[in-house]
């Protein structure tokens, strides 16, 4: 009997992309090809088998990963993502952009990513908590405050991080706050870091504008994804007075020309889970979302949307990569070609790692900050990537993408260089 393979938003191996972005960067930057071959690896993947007793007392066995890519600036750093189209490759291409972020960032950190391959929507919260329990015991040896800290990723919550803190610690014998990020505010969470990534996508947003001279108020927006990130982002800029046409979740969108009634977006879809049955706006699929007349896109969803198939007809000006991998080459490609402003994962969704570095610093100091530090640090840190990389952008004249890969695979060649190769 054949087996049909599942269907799967990776249309391309998210890894080889990664890899020929990092090519294309070494070229443009004469990175040394001894360093590239290093870089282009990562140091560590651990697969692991996750047994899990469900509530109808079957036993399930969940894949698990834990890929380090680098660790030449300081703690491998990422988020652990449950779905069920995880793969080791995938987790691979996303530890390489989180070491990518990091140094863009400036913030001491290598990167990381986990995964499992579920669906928590279909997973009771009794089932979630033995399969996160359990995946934590798998890695234990992995993760801690000076080697690897996870935080959320696309299907984890701080609910998740809250067991992740607690299975480590409960083996270690005392709290170890610095173990994981976007642990709820109650157990050592940072005030800010569930609005973080959005909240630095919006800093990111208002710096290109600026640059445009474009004011917010006459931009329209289009946000793909309505979960963490989109949701909060389609929130902020409804405050700063911005157009928000278009949302969609992973079921579909809604759609109004003359701008959503966010506030009641967001109730809705707190109130039924879902964006559909919402009067007074029209229905979007997910691809049309893509297309709709906007002056900026966000995708804040999955890798892989934005592909030759639909770059050329995309009527946006400017990207936001809320997501991470959400453009392939080919489509970068397109775009640049077209003028349209691509202002890249590791700079535009930089802002939930970088207060998961002030809550892994106020974690191991135990001296917490008021919500406004925080928020004034991450836009400090932001503000500061995002100028670098516009120089660079100006200066060489390659791609916002290209110049933010450049500016942090040179970092992390200089860190790797200063350190030297063991042994
Ligand atoms: N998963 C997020 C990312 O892709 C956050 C990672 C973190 O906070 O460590 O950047």
């Amino acid at each position: 009997m054949t087996t049909l393979a599942a269907p799967t938003h990776l249309r391309e191996n998210p890894f080889r992309i990664a890899q020929d972005q990092l090519d294309r960067v070494a070229e443009a930057f004469a990175i040394d090809q001894n360093l590239v071959n290093v870089l282009r690896q990562c140091k560590k993947a651990v697969v692991v088998s996750i047994p899990v007793v469900m509530d109808d007392g079957l036993i399930r066995t969940f894949d698990g990963y834990r890929v380090t890519h680098n660790i030449a600036r300081g703690p491998s750093k990422g988020g652990i993502r449950y779905h069920p189209d995880v793969t080791l490759d995938e987790v691979k291409s996303l530890a390489m952009w989180m070491t990518w972020k990091c140094a863009l960032m400036n913030i001491p950190f290598g990167g990381a990513k986990g995964g499992v391959v579920c669906d928590p929507k279909r997973l009771s919260q009794a089932e979630l908590q033995k399969m996160t329990r359990r995946y934590t015991s798998e890695i234990i040896n992995e993760i801690g405050p000076e080697k690897d800290i996870p935080a959320p990723d696309v299907g984890t919550d701080p609910a998740v991080m809250a067991w992740i803190f607690d299975t480590y610690s409960m083996n270690k014998g005392h709290s170890v706050l610095g173990v994981v990020t976007g642990k709820p505010l109650n157990v050592g969470g940072s005030l800010g870091r569930l609005e973080a990534t959005s909240r630095g996508a919006l800093y990111c947003i208002r710096e290109a504008l600026r640059k445009q001279s474009r004011p917010m108020a006459d931009t329209a927006f289009a946000i793909q994804g309505f979960g963490n990130v989109g949701s909060f982002l389609a929130k902020f800029l409804a405050e700063e007075g911005a157009r928000v046409v278009a949302v969609s979740d992973s079921r579909g969108g809604v759609y109004d020309a003359n701008g959503l009634d966010v506030s009641a977006v967001l109730a809705h879809k707190q109130e039924t889970g879902s964006l559909e049955g919402l009067r007074g706006v029209d229905s979007v699929t997910n691809e049309e979302l893509l297309l709709v007349d906007c002056d900026v896109l966000a995708p804040c969803a999955l890798e892989q949307v934005i592909t030759s198939d639909n770059a050329d007809r995309i009527k946006a000006k400017i990207i936001c990569e809320g997501a991470n991998g959400p453009t392939t080459p080919a489509a970068d490609d397109i775009l640049e070609d077209r003028g349209v402003l691509v202002l890249p994962d590791i700079l535009a969704n930089a802002g939930g790692v970088v207060v998961s570095y002030f809550e892994w610093v106020q974690g191991l100091q135990e001296y917490f900050w008021k919500e406004n530090e925080v928020n004034a640090r991450l836009n400090d840190i932001m503000t500061r990537a995002f100028n670098e990389t516009w120089h660079t952008y100006e200066q060489r004249g390659t791609s916002m993408r290209l110049s933010a890969y450049g500016i942090a695979v040179q970092r992390v060649a200089e860190a790797t260089m200063t350190r030297g190769l063991y042994p």
